[in-house]
């Protein structure tokens, strides 16, 4: 008979290889496999007991810590569905996408329940809340003491389907309101075993949970590495401290992070120069890196460095840049010229890059189009949102919203979201570009180019700055820096300097909020995107 392709398959097979072994690690405690599959059992039969059936939502509000990774087969044993939330936003978006996916039970992180508190009232599915960390000073249940009241035995599942929606995941809300994505067991049972392949997992791996597991890229993580049982450490909070604590204590072999994490890395490194475990990789996602950190990753921290590139419509992961062994003989250069790219297709996923007519650019390095997705990964559709979903997904294609080149081997370059295109003169000017040349710069520590409204041009690139400490440099300056180095209309035109840029919870700069707060602040009207 066939084995279903269900998520719980995955803790089950590392239950019964790796029962004894260190699973996860969080807030000073450790569980073996075994232990982690008990309290997965006493957190489902809870569940069940609170009333949860298959196909409810059940939410959790919680940074990276043990109990939302348990979390998530305590819900999909009950055939329930797992709707986490960001940690980053507001009580009133909190409302909207509770009350958006109805969600039964919420579990919440102690440090983070007063976001809850305000909106309290207004849920309009909530039955009820569950405090991880709980300190008594709420009117809720305490986490510990639902586990304790529950029993460990084998929790007899309910039957599910491959196709059963196993999480309702709401975007980053980069570019506006956050959907709720539909994802089966099979879209990330399937994309977890192309990961398995492509980013080489073995029971020897040690995985620091760096991006934030509510986000889909720290979302795909808790299959793979557990079904390869591997132990999982998971970072309340991942600062560059304890990032390094971590790899340094528990000899960390892997980590998945956005480039801003990276580059905080890199700054930080003199402060905490410890034994750097040789044989670490970053995985590198979110957004693009600049070509510099390749180099630096390698050298200065000594860890491998592998862009992927994904969507939370996908499940996510798409493309990867681990040099293929065609490649090895490459300069160091073009290996890292390559690597600071989004990469080629994974197993199981078809990239295309299409211009206006549906036509495939062709594979030059030069053509621009819109990069579209098919494959095992690709969501079921936007939850209560028949329109989106036809918009996204056309002929079984996803259309990603992401502008791309294809070089001679099949190579994916990311050139920019469309809506952070900017239009000067009729020319695209791809902000990731200009901001490449920026991040050359000794002075800068972070930079993101805009489109500002220009009199004669239409649009022209602005670059938003943050320093180095202790470092200078002027607006004239650096407007020569990216005219010495650009074709000239792509020049940035002005600088802001700031102390830091906005950014979400996945650490991605928020550019859509500079654009909106500079458009505001000359007086015009909203830009067309
Ligand atoms: P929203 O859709 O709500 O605006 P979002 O698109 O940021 O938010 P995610 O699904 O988390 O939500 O992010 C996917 C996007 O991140 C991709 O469409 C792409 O723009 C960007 N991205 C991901 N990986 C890379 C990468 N390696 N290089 C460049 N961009 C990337
Ligand atoms: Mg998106």
């Amino acid at each position: 008979m066939e084995v279903p392709l269900i998520l719980t398959q995955f803790l089950d097979h590392a239950v019964k290889l790796y029962g004894d072994k260190k699973a996860i690690i969080g807030d000073e405690r450790v569980f073996t496999y075994r232990e982690m599959n008990e309290r997965v059992n006493q957190l489902s039969d809870g569940l069940r007991k609170l009333g949860v059936k298959k196909g409810d939502r059940v939410a959790f509000l919680a940074p990276n810590t043990l109990e939302m990774l348990e979390g998530f087969y305590g819900v999909f044993q009950l055939g329930a569905v797992m709707v986490p939330l960001n940690i980053r936003l507001k009580p009133e978006d909190y409302l909207y996408i509770l009350n958006h996916s109805g969600s039964k039970v919420l579990f919440v992180d102690q440090d983070l329940y007063n976001l809850i508190l305000t909106i309290k009232e207004k849920l309009e599915t909530v039955e009820e809340i569950i405090v991880h960390y709980y300190d008594g000073s709420c009117d809720e249940v305490n986490y510990d003491e639902f586990l304790e009241a529950h029993s460990k035995e084998t929790f007899h599942r309910e039957a599910l389907e491959e196709t059963d929606v196993c999480s309702l995941l709401y975007t980053s809300g980069t570019t506006g309101n956050p959907k709720g994505v539909m994802l089966t067991h099979r879209n990330n049972y399937l994309h977890a075993l192309t990961c398995m392949h492509h980013l080489r997992v073995t029971d020897d791996d040690v995985l620091a949970h760096v991006l934030p597991m509510f986000h889909v890229n720290g979302w795909g993580s808790p299959f793979y590495y557990t079904a390869n049982g591997a132990t999982q450490v998971c970072l309340r909070k991942a600062t560059p401290k304890s990032i390094f604590d971590a790899v340094e204590k528990h000899g960390v072999t892997v980590m998945h992070m956005a480039p801003t994490v990276l580059n905080s890395l890199l700054q930080h490194y003199d402060e905490h120069p410890q034994e750097m475990k040789q044989n670490t990789r970053v995985f590198i996602a979110g957004s693009a890196p600049p070509t510099a950190f390749v180099n630096r990753v390698e050298d200065e921290l000594g860890w491998e460095f592998i862009q992927v590139y994904g969507m939370t419509e996908s499940s996510p992961l798409s493309t990867i840049s681990r040099i293929r062994t065609h490649f090895k003989d490459f300069s160091r250069e073009e290996q890292s010229r390559l690597k600071a790219k989004a990469g080629y297709q994974m197993i199981g996923t078809d990239v295309k890059v299409v211009n206006d007519f549906g036509e495939e650019v062709a594979w030059n390095g030069k053509e621009i189009g819109e990069l579209i997705v098919r494959g095992n990964g690709v969501m079921k559709g936007y939850w209560k949102n028949e329109e989106a979903t036809m918009e996204a997904i056309r002929d079984g294609w996803l259309y990603t919203g992401d502008m791309a080149v294809v070089d001679e081997y099949g190579t994916v370059g990311i050139v920019d979201r469309k809506k952070d295109v900017i239009i000067s003169g009729g020319e695209n000017i791809s902000s990731i570009e200009v901001e490449g040349v920026l991040y050359d710069h000794p002075a800068i520590l972070e930079a993101a180019v805009i489109a500002v409204p220009h009199e004669k041009w239409g649009e022209t690139p602005h670059a938003y700055v943050v320093l180095r400490s202790g470092q200078n440099a002027a607006e004239e300056e650096l407007i020569q820096f990216t005219r010495d180095k650009l074709a000239h209309f792509k020049a940035i035109t002005g600088v802001t300097f700031v102390d830091e840029l906005p950014k979400n919870a996945s650490g991605k700069i928020l550019k859509v909020q500079l654009r909106n707060e500079y458009w505001e602040s000359v007086g015009k009207a909203e830009r067309f995107v």
